[in-house]
């Protein structure tokens, strides 16, 4: 961020006499800060309420005007799914003992009859 970048802006009027009345209202520069290092910069009219919080339009992280309290990126890390923890638990041998079981229940359902769809 350049120093300097927002010399020339004022409020009120300026040296030429230049009517400033009818004009957008003033506006700030407010800038968010994400987890990611992302600045943004937003244009808010002075009388606007500036949210403490804005999603980077970058990451779509919380972004903060808080450049050392920045929100914490929420849990995203790739978590692993139900099945995907059902698997680690249970071994092959696991898996294929619960197979045959499954498989000796519908063999005997059979033989009785039992339909099982
Ligand atoms: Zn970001």
């Amino acid at each position: 961020m350049a120093a300097g970048a927002i010399r020339g802006s004022r409020i009120g009027s300026g040296p030429m006499g230049e009517a400033e009345r009818g004009e957008a209202a003033p506006r700030q520069r407010v800038q968010y800060f994400c987890a990611n290092d992302h600045e943004t910069a937003l244009m808010f009219s002075v009388e606007a309420d500036v949210p403490d919080s804005w999603d980077c339009p970058r990451c779509g992280l919380p972004a903060s005007v808080d450049a050392a309290n920045r929100p914490t990126a929420p849990k995203t890390e790739p978590y692993k799914t139900h099945l995907a923890y059902v698997k680690e638990r249970r071994s092959d041998d696991e898996a294929k003992q619960i197979l045959d079981e499954a498989l000796q229940l519908l063999r005997s359902r059979r033989k009785s009859g039992e339909l099982i769809f």
